[in-house]
Order: C-alpha cells, then structure tokens, then sequence
C-alpha cells in the first residue's frame, strides 16, 4: 500500500445558508447550519485515503468536542491519527462561513490550535516521516513545523509536496526541500511576483520558483489542468471535462492524489492524470470532504474517458 503522511489542518466549519448576507453591525435571521469538517491537511488525509493509500496525519486540534469528532472522523476513514494532537491552549480551528442564495460567501477562520502545532510537539513523530513514501504539507501549520517535516523528510528520501496555501512568501532554504510545489495561479503569481493569466505567464512563474530552489513545480489552472514545470522543461495536463458543480476542495483532491499516485511508484505522467481526475470528480459534488472521490469512481470515470476516445 502506498505510504503518505500528511503534516496539516484540520477545522470544523459552520456554514450558515442564509436569503442574503448581513452588512457591517446587521443581523440576518431565517438561516440554516451545515456543520462540515475541513482544514486543507484532513482534506488532503482523506483524499489520499480514499484513493488506497495507508494515511498517516499530523497536527493539532483543541481539546475540546470539535477535535474529538474530527479524530473519531478521520479515524472512522481509516486514517492513523496519532500524530494528530490535542492542546489545551486553544479550540480546535473553526471556520464561519455565512452563504447567500446565490452562492457567495463571507468566511471569518479561527485557526486556534492549528497555530499551536511547535517543532517540539512533532519530534516524536520523526518515525512516521521516515516511514512514508511521500510526505504532504500545506502552509495552515506553522512555518517552522514545516520546514522541519521537509527538513526530515528530505534526511529520510522521502517525497515531499508541497501546497502553498494560503500562500505566503517562502525563503529558498525551504523550497530547496521541496521535491514538488503545488500552487494555484494565484498563489504561483504571489510567490513569483508576477501575473499568472496563461500558460506562457504560469510557465515563467513556475521557472522562477525553480530558480528559488523546488525541484518540480506543477501549477495548478483550474479548468485549464495543470502545468508542470521541472529541470528538463515544462509540459502541460489539460483537465478532464466534467459539469462543475462546486469546486471547493478541488486543490485538495488533486494534492492528495497526487501524493498517492508518487507513493504508489508512478511517474509524474502518471499521477497528474490521477490527480487531475480525483480534482475534476471533486468538482462535481457540493462540499468539502463529502465530494472528495473513492479510488473505484476515480478508475472508473478514466475508463469512460478512454471509451469515449
Ligand atoms: P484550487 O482549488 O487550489 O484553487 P485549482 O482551481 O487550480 O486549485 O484546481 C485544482 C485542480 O482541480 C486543477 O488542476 C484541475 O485538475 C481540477 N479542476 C479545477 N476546476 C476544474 C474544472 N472546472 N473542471 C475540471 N477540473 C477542474
């Protein structure tokens, strides 16, 4: 089974569908709660659970009811997580989200514990790095957290990705642990310091972040696929053709597949694909976690792709 570990977020979000959203100092009653799990690392944990992998997380929740369902949850998927913590110095991450009829939205995020995580917390977990094939992070952990994980990871040949988000500016002693960097177009413009529009525009991004010091870089394009851009050139992965519904989690079914289909031995040309695949099912149900596919419809929506050629 491939072996993935995932350094990360995990939050409980409370989503409020309400006729229109409230101005400054207003309130809008009539609502209806949805209360759903995320965090990008949990979404990521569980992506590459469904798609076969033996899952391994690491993080930080609060001690409180919120990180205890999330723990039963990902335990319930079948993900280990005993590197998934518990403080007692804040709640467990907690996103408000409030949604109007026509689907817009305005989110407040309480990282709370998420913060918390400290290099001390994770040395222990040492062994579950080196146990992996491939190790996946995020930037919702503290930064220091995860340039010891790449760090240690790198010490131990083990795969790393990782997913800039929510991007912020990354120094070249950390990219240079990174074996594959997955940002979207903005956050590929943000850390390059250049616009991100089109292929040519994400290739010159991507070739600057090279020069900072990751070894891969794959820009994901939304519907326009990804573009992947190493040492020996760039190449381009068009998207699967699907009737998007809510793209929510769409990067996050893409990283932990992609980390997947690396664990399991395959060639960039192999898993993109997969990963792009996983994303574009994603893309097709409502939700976060509840739209994130199960290896069987991944192989069997690619059949039908190969069918229909
Ligand atoms: P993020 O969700 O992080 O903003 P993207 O929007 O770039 O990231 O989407 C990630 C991946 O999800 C894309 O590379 C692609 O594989 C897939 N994807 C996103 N939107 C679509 C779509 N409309 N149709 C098919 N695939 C999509």
């Amino acid at each position: 089974m491939p072996r993935v570990c995932v350094i990360g977020s995990a939050n409980v979000d409370y989503a409020v569908t309400l006729p229109r959203l409230p101005l400054a100092g207003e309130t809008v009653s009539g609502g209806t709660l949805l209360v759903n799990l995320g965090g990008k690392g949990a979404n990521q944990a569980v992506a590459a659970r469904r798609l076969g992998a033996e899952v391994r997380m690491i993080g930080c929740v609060g001690d409180d009811a919120a990180g205890r369902r999330i723990q039963e949850s990902l335990r319930g998927a079948g993900i280990f997580v005993e590197g998934l913590l518990a403080s007692t110095e804040a709640a467990t991450g907690t996103a408000l989200i409030m949604v109007d009829s026509q689907g817009r939205n305005q989110i407040a995020v309480a990282p709370g514990a998420n913060h918390r995580l400290t290099v001390e917390m994770v040395t222990p977990y040492a062994e579950t790095i080196a146990w992996a094939d491939v190790v996946a992070c995020q930037l919702e952990t503290p930064l220091p957290v995860v340039r010891w994980v790449l760090e240690q990871a790198r010490r131990h040949h083990v795969t790393t990705i990782l997913n800039p988000a929510p991007v912020q500016p990354l120094d070249p002693e950390l990219l240079a642990f990174v074996d594959f960097l997955t940002p979207n177009e903005h956050e590929a413009a943000r850390l390059a310091g250049s616009a991100v529009d089109s292929l040519e525009s994400a290739r010159a991004a991507a070739e600057r972040l090279l020069a900072s010091g990751a070894a891969t870089v794959l820009v994901t394009l939304g519907e326009r696929g990804v573009l992947a851009c190493g040492g020996d050139g760039a190449a381009h992965f068009p998207a699967f053709p699907v009737d998007p519904v809510d793209t929510t989690a769409a990067g996050d079914a893409f990283n932990g597949a992609l980390a997947v289909g690396l664990a399991a031995g395959g060639t960039l040309e192999q898993a993109i694909p997969l990963a792009n695949a996983a994303a574009a099912l994603a893309c097709t149900k409502r939700g976060a976690q509840d739209s994130l596919p199960e290896r069987a419809e991944v192989e069997a929506f690619l059949r039908s792709l190969d069918g229909a050629r």
